[in-house]
């Protein structure tokens, strides 16, 4: 595989970037290596700057959920592009993308957009607070929130592969509030409740992509619906990887649940920097200019990302892709199991609508803890024969898989033979 001109790129950025990135995972680290650099990418496919091509199941983490360069959605983007980049006054666009939000989510009444998921997140945290007049929230054990201060504890994915524990700068003071409760596990969170009269909000990642991709029972999530709800708490869903990717209205829809505060990231911005938090009428009326709850942002609502997310999701919406996402994720599942099966590999297939993750354990992954059992270097070696055979995966045993519309049978053909390759090359290792 020839990887010369990232490798060279990558010496080259080490002098003026941190790690030659701007963010952790695109290091590569988890699986050793080279990281590679990208050179462009269109519908599936993704290609370095060596000139190889890549099925692409990282999408950029989630958000290009129609592929590369859609071309509606490229339209749109270009239309806006010359009307100016940004005006630090509204726009009718930013209407329109609040329309079709809160017609995704039935608890939102009002929505207010951020840059990013960690923004919105951290934004619906102060919201809880303000709202309920209580400090504490809890949260659960390999879920990731962004990277604010308060959340950044048990986080899961870039944490959990680096097995850091939460990160250095961040003040005991500042996760004094914070409460870590175990996923799947209710009678943590009752504890937390039982012991605590200051507790202003549960957050929850609804499917769990941050340790991998970790289902809630139905029977937990639905009791932590009606525990939070009879004590008195608020919960926020962490949709920034599921909204808009596990149905239309997020996981939310397939679960049967409705959150208090729901934070949305990644899928609604089209690959444009969109954050966003939206919950009841009489929550969000706690957010200034209505409230004294403050949040702003120079960027917010930005024309040229409000024109992506609006294309991003019209098309979305028309394509309604999700029955065939669970048909694709179905095929995949088989054909990693039949393929470890093959070769003697111990392997568990997690996967919910458009998110798969192969865990390179016997144990049934439940949790942070139980996903903590795979063999991370059984996992390198497959990240690697992948990447040789043309499928760009994320480069963490912790990070889920993101199918999209664009990928054709033929990619899915080529990726059966790739894991077929991989699995082996694993067996041999
Ligand atoms: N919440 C969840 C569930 C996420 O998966 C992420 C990002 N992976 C974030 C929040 C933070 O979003 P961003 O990286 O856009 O700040």
């Amino acid at each position: 595989m020839k990887l010369e001109r990232s490798i060279e790129l990558y010496t080259k950025g080490k002098r003026n970037l941190v790690g030659s990135v701007n963010s952790p995972v695109r290091a590569f680290k988890s699986v050793g290596g080279v990281p590679i650099f990208i050179e462009k990418a269109k519908g599936s496919k993704i290609y370095d700057v060596d000139g190889n091509e890549y099925i692409d199941f990282v999408l950029s983490y989630g958000p290009m959920i129609l592929g590369h360069r859609n071309s509606k959605v490229e339209r749109a983007v270009e239309k806006a592009l010359k009307k100016g980049y940004t005006f630090g006054a509204s726009t009718e666009a930013e209407i329109k993308m609040a329309k079709l939000v809160c017609e995704a989510f039935p608890g939102m009444d009002k929505v207010r957009f951020v840059s990013s998921g960690t923004e919105a997140v951290f934004s619906a945290i102060r919201l809880a607070r303000a709202f309920t007049g209580k400090n504490k929230i809890i949260k659960f054990s390999g879920c990731y929130h962004g990277h604010s201060d308060a959340l950044l504890v048990a986080a899961g994915s870039g944490l959990a592969t680096l097995s850091i524990p939460g990160s250095a700068g961040v003040p005991d003071e500042a996760v004094k509030n914070t409460l870590i409760a175990e996923y799947n596990n209710i009678d943590s969170v009752e504890n937390h409740l039982a012991n605590n009269n200051d507790i202003a909000a549960v957050i929850i990642e609804p499917i769990a992509g941050n340790m991998g991709v970790v289902q809630p029972t139905s029977e937990f999530i639905q009791e932590l619906r009606d525990l939070t709800k009879a004590s008195g708490v608020l919960l926020i869903v962490d949709e920034v990887m599921t909204g808009f990717r596990s149905k239309f209205g997020g996981a939310q829809e397939l679960l049967g649940i409705e959150a208090d505060i729901t934070c949305l990231g990644k899928v609604v911005g089209g690959g444009f920097p969109v954050g966003a938090y939206g919950a009841r009428n009489e929550i969000m009326e706690m957010v200034a200019p209505l409230g004294n709850m403050y949040q702003a942002g120079t960027l917010s609502g930005n024309p040229i990302a409000m024109a992506c997310g609006i294309a991003t999701l019209k098309e979305l919406k028309k394509q309604n892709p999700y029955d065939k996402f669970e048909k694709t994720a179905a095929f995949l599942e088989r054909e990693l199991l039949a393929a470890a099966k093959e070769y003697g590999i111990d392997l568990q297939v997690n996967r919910f609508g458009s998110m798969i993750n192969p865990f390179f354990t016997k144990e049934k992954v439940v949790d942070f803890k139980s996903a903590q059992t795979s063999n991370t270097e059984q996992f390198k070696t497959f990240f690697w024969k992948m990447m040789e055979h043309g499928v760009f995966l994320p480069p963490s045993q912790f990070e889920a898989w993101f199918l999209g519309t664009a990928m054709t049978k033929r990619d899915i053909y080529k990726v059966r033979s790739a894991i077929k390759i991989a699995m082996k090359a694993v067996a041999e290792k």
